[in-house]
């Protein structure tokens, strides 16, 4: 099995930390800067069972300016062509403009959507169904999964998960 995943969600929500973690070593190619490139790839995991490719879409957040509706456009055409998204969430940050923004493209796109909720390692165990509970009332998701990504807990659930769309 193979595939393609692109990996999405707002700044400081633990993206690179995710793919850093997934990969076990600090080599993906990080860049704060948004809208530079259409697509890249973040890395490559290489298991017995799966290789995946770990997209960085940037471009998908609310445009300035012309150019960013141009780089909207381009992110939203990278998108069709995966076989699954991560939607990363911060468990801690109220869901704002900026996810509903990310979640109406996403739907558009017609792709699965895995609903990454991280930093499960700051919240109360009884937090969690409330704070998940606000995006899947809202939005339709093909899987959620709760993790963290620093103290990697869940992240075999979250691979799992993904191996059902390659
Ligand atoms: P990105 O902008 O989405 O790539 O986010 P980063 O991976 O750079 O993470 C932003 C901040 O959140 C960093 O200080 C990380 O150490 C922290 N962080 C990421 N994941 C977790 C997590 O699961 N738990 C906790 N406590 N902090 C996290
Ligand atoms: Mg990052």
């Amino acid at each position: 099995k193979s595939g393609f995943i692109a990996v999405i969600g707002r700044p400081n929500v633990g993206k690179s930390t995710l793919i850093n973690t997934l990969i076990g070593q600090k080599i993906a190619i990080m860049s704060d800067k948004p809208q530079t490139t259409r697509n890249r790839i973040l890395c490559i995991l290489t298991q017995p069972d799966a290789q995946i490719v770990f997209l960085d879409t940037p471009g998908i957040h609310k445009p300035k300016h012309k150019l960013g509706e141009y780089m909207v456009k381009a992110a939203e055409g990278t998108l069709r062509e995966v076989d699954a998204i991560f939607f990363v969430v911060d468990a801690t940050e109220k869901m704002g403009p900026g996810e509903h923004y990310i979640l109406e493209r996403l739907q558009a796109t017609k792709r699965p959507v895995i609903l990454v909720v991280n930093k499960l390692d700051l919240i109360e165990r009884e937090q969690a169904l409330p704070i998940i509970s606000n995006y899947t009332s809202k939005y339709e998701f093909a899987g959620v999964v709760p993790i963290s990504a620093k103290e990697e807990m869940n992240l075999d659930s979250l691979l799992t998960e993904a191996k059902k769309y390659l």
